[in-house]
């Protein structure tokens, strides 16, 4: 199975909110469709492609927009791109999105007491600690999305289901090529002979 065409999957929410983990869920889901995947997480960007930047707007507005460089770049040659940085501000999205064109923007949404309390780096605890500086959600202002294509309520759904989401949505966007024989439950999520058909793609990949 082939894509129609790429697109840059561009994540956004809180530190914590689940960004990495469904790009985890994702990621093979993808590749089980022969696709070709790239991952720009926050974290990995930040200490290569961002190296030397710091916190401050103007640098977290260049550290999106390089981003948003390299996604052009991979998606333009048939990569799917998915960048999973907080990118706080709207308009470094949509500036990417205008970019990028063939833009899918994933909403991971979960309050900042449930990011608290997951606080999966350890980094809110700093912070409340006084021990480092500025941090989205506390002293800076996160910009939750408008319309995204997707929004996973991590709150609510677990990191596998928000991945199928994104699949249903890529597939709707004619970035994916449905699956023969899928059924959907009504939710957008595939059940029974798909879910099956899928297991037996990531055995054979070597993911399971
Ligand atoms: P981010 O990349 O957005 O900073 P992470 O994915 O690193 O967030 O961390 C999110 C944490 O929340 C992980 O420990 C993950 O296992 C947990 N978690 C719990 N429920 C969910 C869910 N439904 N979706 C995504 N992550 C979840």
């Amino acid at each position: 199975m082939v894509s129609s065409r790429a697109c840059t999957i561009w994540f956004t929410g809180l530190s914590g909110a689940g960004k990495t983990a469904i790009t985890n869920a994702l990621v093979p889901l993808l590749k089980a469709r022969g696709c070709k995947v790239e991952v720009l997480d926050g974290d990995i960007v930040r200490a290569n492609l961002s190296k030397g930047l710091g916190f401050s707007k103007e640098d977290c507005d260049i550290k999106i927009r390089r981003l948003g460089f390299v996604c052009q770049l991979l998606t333009r040659h048939g990569v799917f791109a998915i960048a999973a940085a907080i990118s706080p501000d709207k308009t470094g999205r949509d500036e990417n999105r205008t970019l990028i064109k063939d833009f899918v923007e994933v909403y991971v949404k979960a309050s900042l007491e449930t990011c608290i309390q997951r606080d999966v780096k350890g980094l809110y605890k700093n912070v409340l600690a006084g021990e480092s500086r500025k941090f989205t959600g506390l002293s800076d202002p996160y910009e939750p999305p408008d319309n995204p294509e997707v929004i996973c309520d991590t709150e609510r759904e677990t990191p596998s289901a928000g991945a199928q989401k994104i699949v249903r949505k890529l597939e709707q966007l004619d970035y994916l090529v449905p699956l023969a024989g899928a059924a959907e439950n009504g939710d957008g999520e595939y059940i029974d002979d798909d879910e099956e058909l899928v297991r037996q793609r990531l055995e054979a990949l070597g993911y399971l």
